[in-house]
């Protein structure tokens, strides 16, 4: 891990950033270490953070350790392995072993409890000396001043306002942008189920296995399961058609019923439909599919991570594309390049759209096939990238492009 210290030798500037998930507190973190002054405006207490897992690949890790945060103390699981599994009988069908993961990549591929993973990034955050100010809800921004205004009748100025407000962001309506979206179709059941409990009901025991695990996965149907805070808690996603139920509003926090969350999965595999009888915080997710935006910066704002864009969670990509913004952001606006390379805020965030936007777009796309087809998914579409029906090479994301990927390497490619 690398030292949670502040380079001091450049002029910082005033930032403020929109929203404290995962997203914004990775913005925060990495330009608080090129001594920027940061404050994060957050609308709630995080009263109704959610409990589900959070799988980071190590294009995301690869931050979180130069970043300083303590992956020990957020309980991290490393993932050592895909298990492909039989819808009805939970037999396995494939795997896919990361054992010469972290040599290959550089650091490791884990599963993190999303609320662990929040709390050690808030605790890295203020360590640095990064101001987190909550019950603030930006309702309006001034791109070209820069001044933010909150539902409290308090207002802010800043050099850089970055829009880290998720999914419904305000800050990317201000700043003129409507989304063009299209139904999923598909719809998400998410829960957990402490071990102890499994144990206690004799279920099976998923916790031993350090490995994601699919059922399903070609069509609509899928389960996936993981385990995290030091395998305390099995995690479980259920994908299932949009028709089963009569949601609109897009959405991940609908509370659910365990008779709702077996509906759909009648001939699934016994030993799933056990736990799901005793599972706990069953929430829908509705999904909904963004199309790209048009753009994410406008003078002195920038959008970043869900606000920015969005998408199908089959990558398990979100976070770390949101981590990846942030870790962009931060290397425009380091010492090594502001003043040099990059002269303005407006200049530095053109820069930052145009080495974001093609990735993340691309990741967005990759998510969305792999919503019906497992084989799409990062790992086992390393495996699977000749079409052998067609004899083509298919255009799959795989593991090298995600955890391969050079930023500064493409940055210099944007300023010579
Ligand atoms: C169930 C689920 C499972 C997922 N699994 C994975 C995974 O395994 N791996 C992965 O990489 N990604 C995963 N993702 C995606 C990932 O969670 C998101 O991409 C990521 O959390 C986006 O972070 P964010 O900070 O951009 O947005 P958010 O986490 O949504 O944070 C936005 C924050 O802004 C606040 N806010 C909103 N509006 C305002 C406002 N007007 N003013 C002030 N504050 C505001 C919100 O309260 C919130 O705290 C998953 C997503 C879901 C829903």
């Amino acid at each position: 891990m690398e030292s949670t210290s502040v380079t001091t030798s450049f002029v910082p500037f005033n930032v403020a950033v929109i929203g404290c998930g995962i997203g914004g507190l990775a913005a925060a973190i990495a330009l608080r270490r090129h001594g920027h002054i940061v404050t994060v405006y957050e609308r709630s207490h995080f009263a109704s953070e959610v409990g589900a897992s959070l799988t980071i690949a190590a294009n995301g890790t690869k931050y979180l350790n130069q970043w300083g945060i303590d992956i020990i103390g957020a309980r991290a699981i490393i993932v050592e392995k895909l298990i492909m599994r039989n819808w009805t009988d939970g037999t396995i069908r494939d795997v896919y072993d990361f054992n010469d993961y972290k040599t290959k990549w550089g650091s490791n591929y884990y599963m993190f409890h999303r609320i662990d993973l929040h709390e050690q990034m808030q605790l890295t955050a203020k360590t640095l000396g990064v101001n987190i100010i909550l019950d603030h809800k930006a309702v309006n921004i001034n791109s070209v001043e820069g001044i933010v205004t909150f539902d409290n009748g308090t207002s802010t100025r800043a050099d850089l306002i970055i829009g880290a407000d998720g999914v419904r962001s305000c800050v990317r309506e201000q700043i003129g942008i409507m989304p063009q979206t299209k139904p999923c179709t598909s719809t998400c059941y998410r829960c957990v189920i402490p071990t102890s409990r499994v144990k206690q009901l004799n279920l099976k025991n998923f916790s031993n296995d350090h490995a994601i695990q699919f059922w399903g996965g070609f069509g609509i149907n899928k389960i996936v399961v993981t385990v995290c805070s030091d395998s305390e808690i099995v995690a479980f996603y259920c994908f299932y058609p949009a028709a089963h139920n009569d949601r609109t509003e897009e959405g991940w926090n609908f509370s659910a019923t365990s008779l709702m969350l077996r509906a759909p999965f009648p001939d699934l595999d016994p030993d799933l439909l056990a736990i799901f009888e005793h599972v706990e915080d069953i929430k829908l997710w509705k999904l909904v599919v963004h199309d790209p935006y048009p753009y994410w910066v406008k003078d002195r704002v920038a959008l970043l991570g869900d606000a920015a864009h969005p998408m199908l969670p089959d990558q398990s990509q979100g976070s770390c594309m949101a981590i990846e913004d942030a870790a962009a952001l931060a290397l425009i606006f380091s010492p090594e390049h502001w003043g040099k390379n990059v002269h303005t805020i407006e200049h530095g965030l053109q820069l930052y759209e145009q080495l974001r936007k093609s990735r993340a777009t691309r990741i967005q796309e990759a998510s969305a096939r792999a919503r019906e087809n497992l084989n799409e998914r990062i790992g086992w579409s390393t495996k699977r990238n000749i079409d052998k029906s067609e004899n083509i090479k298919i255009a799959k994301l795989t593991i090298d492009e995600i955890n391969a990927y050079d930023m500064e390497a493409h940055l210099n490619t944007l300023i010579k």
